[in-house]
């Protein structure tokens, strides 16, 4: 029973069409055209004959239920950053309603499992600055206290925009039941980096998503006359910060698939007429691997620590938030695996750099992986984000053979 790739392909315009304009896609979530966008996909959903709902965080589901309370989960956000692109997250969702049609068709109403199509609400966090909102409410990993306190830059509270769209705050993790016969979850997601188009790949199978080290250093000198203090007297704060810059390379490119960021630097006095007294950097390190991160760490703390005593200056470290890696279920990446095949597409596998609802689907336990489709110009959260019209179409084939794998996966569980 083949499914229509080219249908999706049409229907992105069609969603780009009804909610993007000269600047790009507006489906900023909590706003009216969120709204509309979410209206016009319950109008395709509704197609399929699927099951619908929205729960307490206001994530929509579509449930087709099979043979088997066990559940696939399909997962995308139709939401978008402000003038954002025309694939981000939708890709995911679009695909997934064009797998609800294609499972309908074929098992004529009654898979042998339960397949459900989820929209998570507000994955960008782009209004209230907190990504993840709805699959975070649903993992129940949301920090309550922190998001209670979130308003946009209008001043407006989140509990009070959220109300606007039938979502009580208080009830939020609510929304964790619908895990309750989760058995596999599956993202499709665009790269939003370069490693597939600098490889000429089409398509990736994702290992998971980076852990985070985010930390500030600040070195701490002497403030002096820049024209009376000879060098060898200096206690320079800039000196020993610069060193890290970089140090960091050279971790990184030890460290194997790690990432490191300075990506603020600021002095005090902060005048061209002194040596710098005090400069506080930003450093974030990512990493797949949660021991490799830690080395990172390890390292970076012992560079400054050295730098700061050449430079007879002193350091100090403060951590400002990190999260571990998030490692996606080894039997559903070899199932993707084979689905890229399957295309005649070479497969490959990557660590995301960015967070995706997904990580939160695998922090609750479900058995998790997401498929990556090529970026053209590797850029994302920006109106010229774009992937070539056959990758989209390839990647729609390959992830609804992922679909077919995982629920014959589940089936074999059950049985
Ligand atoms: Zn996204």
């Amino acid at each position: 029973m083949p499914i229509d790739p080219k249908r999706t392909v049409a229907e992105l315009k069609e969603l780009r069409s009804l909610t993007g304009d000269e600047n790009g896609a507006q489906r900023v979530a909590f706003t009216p055209t969120w709204a509309k966008a979410r209206k016009w996909l319950r109008s395709k959903v509704e197609g399929t004959g699927a099951e619908i709902h929205n729960d307490s965080a206001g994530n929509f589901w579509a449930t087709l239920p099979g043979r088997s309370d066990k559940a696939l989960l399909i997962g995308g956000h139709i939401d978008s950053v402000p003038n954002g692109g025309w694939l981000d997250g939708c890709l995911n969702t679009l695909a997934g309603v064009e797998i609800l049609r294609r499972i309908k068709e074929q098992y004529k109403g009654e898979p042998p499992v339960t397949v459900r199509l989820v929209d998570w609400c507000d994955e960008e966090g782009a209004r209230f600055g907190k990504s993840l909102f709805g699959s975070s409410a649903c993992s129940g990993k949301i920090d309550m206290d922190e998001t209670r306190g979130l308003k946009d830059k209008d001043g407006i509270r989140l509990v009070d925009a959220v109300k606007e769209h039938g979502i009580d705050f208080e009830k939020v993790k609510d929304s964790g039941k619908e895990l309750r016969n989760a058995a596999a979850y599956i993202e499709l997601h665009i790269e939003q980096g370069p490693v597939l188009l600098d490889l000429d790949l089409p398509l990736g199978t994702v290992l998971g998503t980076f852990g985070v080290e985010r930390h500030a250093i600040t070195f701490r000198g002497q403030a002096a006359h820049s024209g009376s203090t000879p060098m060898n007297r200096r206690r320079d704060a800039f000196l020993a910060a610069g060193k890290m810059g970089s140090a960091i390379y050279e971790i990184a490119k030890r460290s194997g698939q790690g990432v490191c960021t300075i990506g603020s630097c600021t002095t005090k006095p902060g005048i061209v007429t002194s040596v710098v007294e005090e400069c506080r950097i930003t450093l974030v390190q990512r990493h797949l691997d949660a021991n490799a991160l830690q080395q990172m760490l390890d390292e970076a703390k012992a560079a400054s620590e050295k730098f700061a005593k050449e430079g007879n200056v002193d350091v100090a470290w403060e951590r400002i938030w990190n999260i571990e890696p998030i490692l996606f279920n080894n039997e559903l990446i070899g199932m993707a695996d084979a689905a890229i095949a399957e295309t005649g597409a070479k497969p490959h596998r990557l660590p995301s750099g960015p967070l995706h609802d997904a990580a939160e689907v695998a922090r609750a336990g479900v058995p998790t992986v997401m498929m990556f489709v090529q970026s053209l110009h590797g850029i994302s959260h920006n109106k010229i984000e774009d992937t070539k019209e056959e990758h989209l179409e390839l990647a729609v084939t390959a992830f609804d053979k992922l679909a077919d794998k995982a629920i014959r996966w589940i089936a074999g569980r059950v049985d």
